[in-house]
C-alpha cells in the first residue's frame, strides 16, 4: 500500500493574543488608499526618461539566458560572503544564489541521526519550520509559514526527482487567520497578470518602470498609471515600492467588477433541536444565554439579518417583525413539503428587531422544557433553513442532539458498540445517504454555509450528518456525552466555543483560488468546501479557524527556473458589506538534488498533509489501507534517503535531522482516534477526529496529533521569555512516555483544544499549597478547571505559563486538573504515544519495524 507520491514539536505560531480585538480587525489594519485617479502624481513626466534614480535591479533586467544549475553539492563552502543585496524580484537571481542561500539554511537539517540511538528527539523549544533557501531579500518578504507553507520548502526540478524522494508534495493554508498586522489597500485598479490573473506580488520582476513580468506564467504586463504612485511613501515613479510588491500577505478592497451582485448583508440563522432528548441535555439554555451575551458582538452592520427555527417532529418558525409586541411562533407540521409561512418576517433586520430577539431567547428554554416529543425532523428543518436563506446567502448554525428520525434525511444507527474494538475493518465511515451532501451543494450554490453543533449522548452518524457542513464550507463541532449538569467540563467547552464562534470574523460568499508557477499542478484539495471548477473553491462562509491543504504534482520540468511561486487569493464579502480580496504569495527555490529536497523537508507540514490523505484513503479504501500507507510513507522516504542521499553507509535507522520526528509523528497518527485500532473507539469520535484532521490549520493539528508535555512543579525562570514585561517560564518539552512522569510531579499536557494538568499522588507539597491552594493531595477537588490566583511566586509563574499557552491560539482551551482517580486520566494516558499498548507498538518497536522493512 503506497501513495503515488513519489520536541514534541509544538509549531510556533504567531497568533495575536485573545485580548487583542481581533474580530474588529476589519476596522483595524493599515488602510492604504490611492489618491483619486485624477491626481496621479506628476503626470507630465516623460516616459523613458532614462530613470536616473533607478535602483540597480532595474538595469539588470533580463534573466541570464543560460542560468547554470545551482550547485548545492558544495553548499557550505562559501564563507560569510558579502552578498550584494539585489533590490527586488526574481530577475536578480544570480548563479551564486545556491551557495549564498545555503548559508541561511542551517546544514544541521541534513545531519545524520540514528533514530535507534537518539534519546532526545524533541526540540527543547517550539518547532520552527525550515526557512526556504532563498536570497535574503526574497525570504525577507516571503509569506509567513503560519498562513501558507509547503511540505517541501525546496521544490524538486522534476516529478521523477520527487518520486525518488518519496515525500508528499503539497501546500497547507490558513488563509483567513486572524492577523495582528494586515496591510489593506484601496485602489481603483488591482494590478493582475493579463494572462493568468495572478495578483502583482513581491516575487514579480520589473523589466523597467513600465513593465512587470509575471512570476507564475512569465507574461510581460504593463504597469498601470495609478500604480506609479506609492501611497505609502507618497512618491511617484517607484512601482516596486508599492505595498503590493512589498507584502506577501495583503488585502484589497475590491472595486465593483469583483461583484456579481451587491455584497450580501451578514445573515445568521439559528436552527435548534428542541426534542425531548435535546431539552434534557440543557443545551438550549447555554445557547440562548450565550446569544444574549454575544449578540451585540456578532460581526455585521445595520443591514445584519437574523432568524430562528426550532424543530422536533414539526418545524417552528418565529415571526420577529418589528412592531410586534412579542415573537410569534408558527408551526409547520407538513414536513414532506416544507414551505415558509410568512417568508418576509422570519429573517429580520437585527437592529430593528433586537428586543423581540431578546424576548425570544429569554423564553425559548422554557417553551419546550416539558416536551415529550422525541422525534427529530432535522432534514426538513435544514430544507426550511435553505429556503429561508436562499435569496441572500448567509450562515446557518444547527444544534442537534440525536439521530434524525423523521422525513427526508432520516437515519438509522449503523454502529455496533460490541464491534468497536474487535472489528477487523471499520465500517460506515462514508455517509449512509447522499441527502446531506446534495443539500449542502444546493446551499453552496446559494452562498449558504451550515455549521453543525452535535451535542449527543449516543451515536448520531456524523459520517452522514457532517456532509452538510463539509460541502457547504461549514464547521462541525462535537460534544459527546453532553449534559449541562452531568458533564460540566463539556458544557464549559461548549460555552467557550460558542463565544468564539459568535464573535470571530466571518467572510461571506467567498471563493478561493490557488495558483502556482507554470509547470506545477494542483490536484487534490482537503478541507471543507466545494470545488466549483478545477481550481476554484466555493466557500459560502470563511472563518479564521479553517485550514486547507492541496496536493501538487510537477507536470513540466522546472529546469530553467530557480524559484517558483504559489498564490492563494480569497475573495469574500466582509460582515460590513465590503468586497475584499486577501492574497498570500509564497516563493520557494527549485532544486535538482535529492539532498536539497530532504534538507528543506517540513516534517510537520508533511505529517499534516499525510493525515488528510489518510482520511480520504480510509473512506475510499479502508482504514488498514490508510494505516499501511502512512507507515510506508516513513519507510519509503527513509529508505530513499539511505540509498540515494547518504554517501557513507552506517548501521542503524538513519534519518536526516529535519525528518527525525517523522516516525514519531506517524506513530502518533496511527494511535490517534481517527486511525487507531484495537481500542474501543466510538464511530462518531473517530469520524469527528477525521473531520478535524481535514479542516484544522496545521498549528492546531500538530497539537492534536502530538500534544506537548511539560513538567510544572519545578518551574523556574531560567530561559524564560519576556513578553510585555511578563516573565513566561519555558519548561522543556518532554517525550510522551510514562517514563517521563513521576508521582512526585505535576505535568501539563497541551493538546490544543484542551490542556490537562495531571497531579501525581505524592506531588511536591509546595506545588499543592503554593499553586493549587490545597493543603494536601486528598484535598484537591475533582473537576478543577481553574488555577487559583494565589499571591505566591509559584502561582504567578504557573499561571503566566498557562496563560501564555492559551494566548497562542484564538480559542480558549480548557484546563482540567486531573488526579489519579479522575475519569479524564484515560485521555491523558492515551496521548502517551511513545509507550506500548495492548494493540499498538511502542516508539522503539515501531522504529525497529521501519528499519526491518528498509533493510528488506
Ligand atoms: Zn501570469
Amino acid at each position: 500500500m503506497d501513495w503515488d507520491v513519489g520536541q514534541s514539536g509544538v509549531r510556533q505560531t504567531h497568533t495575536p493574543t485573545n485580548s487583542q480585538a481581533l474580530n474588529s480587525s476589519e476596522a483595524g489594519g493599515r488602510i492604504i488608499t490611492d489618491p483619486p485617479s485624477s491626481q496621479p502624481g506628476p503626470v507630465g513626466r516623460p516616459i523613458g526618461h532614462g530613470y536616473p534614480s533607478l535602483p540597480p535591479g532595474y538595469q539588470n533586467m533580463a534573466q541570464p539566458p543560460n542560468v547554470p544549475p545551482m550547485h548545492p553539492t558544495q553548499p557550505y563552502s562559501s564563507g560569510p560572503a558579502a552578498y550584494p543585496q539585489p533590490p527586488m524580484g526574481a530577475a536578480q537571481l544570480s548563479p551564486s544564489m545556491a551557495a549564498m542561500s545555503m548559508q541561511a539554511q542551517t546544514p544541521d537539517s541534513l545531519r545524520v541521526v540514528n533514530l535507534l540511538q537518539e534519546r532526545n528527539l524533541l526540540p527543547p523549544t517550539p518547532y520552527q519550520p525550515p526557512t526556504p533557501c532563498l536570497p535574503q531579500d526574497l525570504q525577507r518578504v516571503n509569506c509567513s509559514p503560519d498562513v501558507f507553507c509547503s511540505t517541501l520548502t525546496s521544490i524538486p526540478q522534476t516529478q521523477a526527482l520527487l518520486n525518488k524522494a518519496k515525500l508528499p508534495l503539497g501546500l497547507l493554508l490558513h488563509p483567513f487567520k486572524d492577523l495582528s498586522q494586515l496591510p489593506v489597500v484601496t485602489s481603483s485598479t488591482i494590478v493582475r497578470c493579463r494572462s493568468c490573473r495572478t495578483y502583482i506580488n513581491p516575487f514579480v520582476s520589473f523589466l523597467d518602470q513600465r513593465r512587470w513580468k509575471c512570476n507564475l506564467c512569465y507574461r510581460v504586463n504593463d504597469v498601470p498609471e495609478e500604480f506609479m504612485y506609492n501611497p505609502v511613501s507618497r512618491s511617484y515613479g517607484e512601482p516596486h515600492k508599492r505595498p503590493e510588491v512589498q507584502n506577501a500577505t495583503i488585502e484589497f478592497i475590491a472595486p465593483s467588477e469583483y461583484m456579481l451582485r451587491p455584497p450580501q448583508p451578514a445573515v445568521y440563522l439559528f436552527v435548534l433541536d428542541v426534542s425531548h432528548n435535546a431539552m434534557q441535555t440543557g443545551y438550549v439554555d447555554v445557547v440562548c444565554q450565550s446569544l444574549l451575551e454575544n449578540l451585540n458582538s456578532l460581526p455585521g452592520d445595520t443591514r445584519t439579518k437574523i432568524g430562528f427555527i426550532t424543530f422536533d417532529s414539526t418545524i417552528h418558525f418565529y415571526n420577529l417583525q418589528e412592531g410586534l409586541s412579542q415573537p410569534q411562533m408558527l408551526i409547520v407540521s407538513d414536513i414532506e413539503d416544507i414551505f415558509l409561512p410568512t417568508p418576509d418576517s422570519l429573517l429580520v433586520n437585527f437592529n430593528e428587531s433586537k428586543e423581540l430577539v431578546g424576548d425570544l431567547l429569554k423564553s425559548l428554554p422554557q417553551m419546550f422544557s416539558k416536551t415529550m416529543e422525541t422525534q427529530s425532523a432535522l432534514g426538513p428543518a435544514l430544507q426550511a433553513a435553505f429556503k429561508l436563506l436562499s435569496p441572500t446567502g448567509g450562515r446557518v448554525s444547527v444544534f442537534q442532539s440525536q439521530l434524525p428520525t423523521m422525513g427526508v434525511g432520516a437515519l438509522k444507527s449503523r454502529e455496533d458498540p460490541n464491534q468497536r474494538a474487535s472489528a477487523k475493518e471499520i465500517q460506515h465511515l462514508s455517509p449512509a445517504t447522499d441527502f446531506y451532501k446534495k443539500l449542502a451543494l444546493d446551499c453552496s450554490g446559494q452562498q449558504v454555509a451550515v455549521d453543525l453543533f452535535m451535542l449527543t449522548s449516543q451515536y448520531c452518524d456524523l459520517a452522514s450528518l457532517g456532509c452538510i457542513s463539509r460541502y457547504s464550507a461549514g464547521t462541525v463541532y462535537y460534544y459527546p456525552s453532553y449534559h449541562n449538569e452531568h458533564n460540566p467540563a463539556q458544557t464549559e467547552r461548549f460555552q467557550k466555543d460558542l463565544k468564539r464562534y459568535l464573535t470571530r470574523k466571518i467572510g461571506f460568499e467567498a471563493v478561493m483560488r490557488i495558483r502556482c508557477t507554470k509547470g506545477l499542478s494542483i490536484h487534490t484539495f482537503h478541507g471543507n468546501f466545494f470545488v466549483r471548477s478545477t481550481d476554484l473553491l466555493s466557500l459560502p462562509n470563511v472563518n479564521p479557524d479553517a485550514g486547507f491543504a492541496v496536493q501538487m504534482s510537477i507536470e513540466e520540468n522546472l529546469v530553467d527556473m530557480q524559484v517558483v511561486s504559489f498564490q492563494a487569493a480569497l475573495l469574500y464579502t466582509s460582515s460590513k458589506g465590503e468586497r475584499r480580496i486577501r492574497v498570500h504569495t509564497m516563493c520557494l527555490p527549485v532544486v535538482n538534488s535529492l539532498s536539497d529536497i530532504f534538507a528543506g523537508a517540513d516534517v510537520q507540514a508533511i505529517t499534516g498533509l499525510l493525515a488528510s490523505m489518510a482520511v480520504d484513503r480510509s473512506v475510499t479504501a479502508s482504514l488498514s489501507d490508510a494505516r499501511d500507507a502512512m507507515t510506508n510513507a516513513v519507510i519509503d522516504s527513509l529508505s530513499s534517503y539511505r540509498t540515494s542521499v547518504l554517501t557513507i553507509q552506517q548501521p542503524g535507522l538513519l534519518s536526516p535531522n529535519c525528518l527525525r520526528l517523522f516516525p514519531l509523528y506517524i506513530l502518533a497518527l496511527l494511535k490517534q482516534r481517527a486511525f487507531r485500532t484495537g481500542t474501543s473507539t466510538r464511530l462518531d469520535d473517530r469520524v469527528f477526529a477525521m473531520c478535524q484532521l481535514k479542516s484544522q490549520p496545521l498549528a492546531y493539528l500538530m497539537l492534536m496529533i502530538h500534544p506537548a508535555l511539560y513538567r510544572l512543579d519545578d518551574l523556574t525562570d531560567e530561559g524564560a521569555l519576556n513578553v510585555n514585561d511578563r516573565t513566561i517560564p519555558q519548561p522543556r518539552v518532554l517525550q510522551l512516555s510514562v517514563e517521563k512522569l513521576s508521582r512526585e510531579g505535576a505535568f501539563l499536557m497541551d493538546a490544543g483544544s484542551v490542556i490537562y494538568l495531571w497531579v501525581g499522588k505524592s506531588c511536591n507539597p509546595q506545588f499543592l499549597t503554593q499553586v493549587l491552594g490545597v493543603p494536601n493531595y486528598p484535598a484537591l477537588p475533582q473537576n478543577l478547571t481553574q488555577l487559583p490566583e494565589l499571591d505566591t511566586a509559584e502561582s504567578t509563574r504557573t499561571r503566566a505559563f498557562v496563560g501564555w499557552l492559551r494566548e497562542q491560539r484564538p480559542f480558549y482551551p480548557l484546563l482540567h486538573v486531573i488526579k489519579d482517580e479522575s475519569q479524564l486520566k484515560a485521555n491523558f494516558m492515551q496521548n502517551m504515544v511513545e509507550d506500548r499498548t495492548e494493540s499498538a507498538l511502542s516508539y522503539y518497536e515501531f522504529l525497529l519495524h521501519v528499519q526491518q522493512q528498509i533493510s528488506k
